[in-house]
């Protein structure tokens, strides 16, 4: 198998890119991730693939705006690599790559800063 070399973006709400990752992957057609509030409707973040031949995934997940509602006790907000997505069974292979493998260190710091946040109740 041959593998492919993507760049990928880590872009907020306001369009900016906060962070840059090289991910080195036997994927043709990578998976980029739009992560889109489920209570107020926002696409909050993007991890972007930088290919014409990317498609798009939509992750519903709790925008850092907001606190989560009754079914989300056990996510964290704003969080990019929440449970749900961790335990999820039909993830496909360009998910993780991303999220775990090849996040940058400005994504690692942001996701530890947000779980810290809510398990020290800072
Ligand atoms: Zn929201």
């Amino acid at each position: 198998m041959s593998y492919r070399e993507y760049t990928v973006l880590y872009i907020t709400r306001t369009g900016k890119s906060i962070a840059e990752a090289t991910v080195r992957t036997q994927i043709t057609y990578p998976e980029s991730i739009a992560y889109f509030c489920r209570h107020c409707g926002e696409v909050w973040f993007r991890v972007c693939f930088v290919s014409p031949d990317t498609v798009w995934r939509v992750a519903s997940a709790v925008c850092d705006k907001h606190e989560g509602g009754p079914y989300d006790y056990i996510t964290i907000p704003g969080c990019l690599m929440e449970d749900d997505f961790l335990h999820a069974t039909e993830l496909r292979e360009a998910f993780w790559p991303v999220t775990l493998e090849y996040a940058p260190l400005e994504i690692l710091k942001r996701e530890f800063l947000l779980t810290a946040a809510v398990k020290l109740g800072a």
